[in-house]
């Protein structure tokens, strides 16, 4: 049956990543067809606003979507239109990957293979109880962690890592400080461990999680973790393997879920042909496993590492002279 995607071009670098991606992903006779839909600045400037009723219809009809990076400009009501989708959807599972890929400018050329999951709607960013005092002299943050959605993100990573042949789960927090919510959120994650015997899984606090990463992050598999932790260990981890060009991102609801490239919209560079459109093509091969085209993700991530190993057309950020375009009908020739 073929399945509509909700594809969402967005702004800055965002149509051309996105054309790029469609691209091989045509060639690839995946039985996809696309509604596109608006969301950011491009939606602003046609519709007034920046997430429009028909674009939350399509995803929510479709459950599934591909999004290039978006604008959230400034005093328009979100502080990102993101985390908007994210609220409003209950995508509460971000899905980074970091591999190791040849030829990229990574400290980490080969042997890191990590998956952070992190929660996507608790914990620091739950935008409520920030206050300023009226001298601006104190600030406070209040940070939200439920069992329930402990327990969903803990159940997510092992079912993640079961499904897909991993065998270790780290556990990271800072329990042995923030004893309430990174507590909860440790014990929870001890329990739901238990109903997998088959996977081994430890336990790491924060700070030494992103020394060891650092040091030896080959020793890690999947990592699941808070929102705040989850934020910054997943660009560290970005970071390991070659940096934002080539890291893709999943939210994952119950209802819906949007793949996207985790860079921003690179407005030093767009509409000049030199986007690198790898990050949104992983997060096209993710969507693919989601939507159980497990064959045809691994083909599509084979076909950019051919790419990457030939050297063919890559672009300036892996120090090619290639363009969008053109490292992508490169990897097209690999499919
Ligand atoms: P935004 O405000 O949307 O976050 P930004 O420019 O502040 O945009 P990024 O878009 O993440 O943040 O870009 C950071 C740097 O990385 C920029 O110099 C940009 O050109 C570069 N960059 C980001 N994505 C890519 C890409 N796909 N290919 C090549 N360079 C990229």
């Amino acid at each position: 049956m073929t399945q509509t995607i909700t594809v969402i071009r967005g702004d800055g670098i965002g149509p051309e990543i996105m054309d790029a991606t469609l691209h091989v992903l045509d060639l690839m006779s995946l039985d996809l067809s696309y509604e596109y839909a608006d969301a950011g600045l491009v939606a602003l400037e046609k519709h007034g606003e920046l997430l429009p009723a028909a674009t939350m219809e399509s995803i929510r009809r479709n459950r599934i979507a591909l999004k290039s990076p978006l604008t959230t400009p400034v005093g328009e009501g979100f502080s990102s239109i993101n985390v908007e989708l994210r609220k409003r959807f209950d995508l509460y599972a971000n899905v980074r990957p970091a591999k190791s890929f040849p030829n990229t400018k990574s400290r980490f050329p080969e042997n890191v293979d990590i998956v952070t999951v992190r929660e996507n709607t608790e914990g620091a960013y739950i935008g409520e109880g920030q206050s300023l005092s009226e001298d601006g002299e104190t600030a406070v943050l209040q940070q939200k962690v439920t069992r329930r959605g402990s327990e969903r993100i803990a159940r997510y990573a092992f079912e993640l890592a079961r499904r897909t042949g991993r065998q270790k789960v780290t556990v990271v927090h800072k329990a042995n400080i923030l004893k309430s919510t990174s507590g909860l959120f440790l014990r929870t994650a001890r329990m739901v461990a238990q109903e997998y015997p088959d996977i081994e899984c430890n336990e790491m606090i924060v700070d030494n999680c992103c020394m060891q990463l650092v040091m030896k992050p080959e020793q890690f598999d999947v990592l699941v973790t808070t929102n705040l932790f989850g934020d910054i260990i997943s660009d560290l981890c970005a970071g390991l393997v070659g940096g934002l060009g080539l890291a893709p991102g999943a939210n994952i609801g119950t209802d819906a879920a949007i793949f996207e490239a985790v860079h921003g919209t690179a407005p030093d560079i767009a509409g000049q042909g030199k986007a690198n459109p790898c990050a949104l093509l992983l997060g096209a091969a993710q969507m693919l496993d989601h939507l159980g085209k497990v064959d045809e993700a691994g083909r599509l991530r084979a076909a950019i590492v051919q790419t990457l190993e030939s050297r063919d057309s890559l672009t300036p950020d892996l120090g090619g002279d290639g363009n969008t375009m053109s490292f992508a009908r490169a990897i097209g020739r690999r499919i």
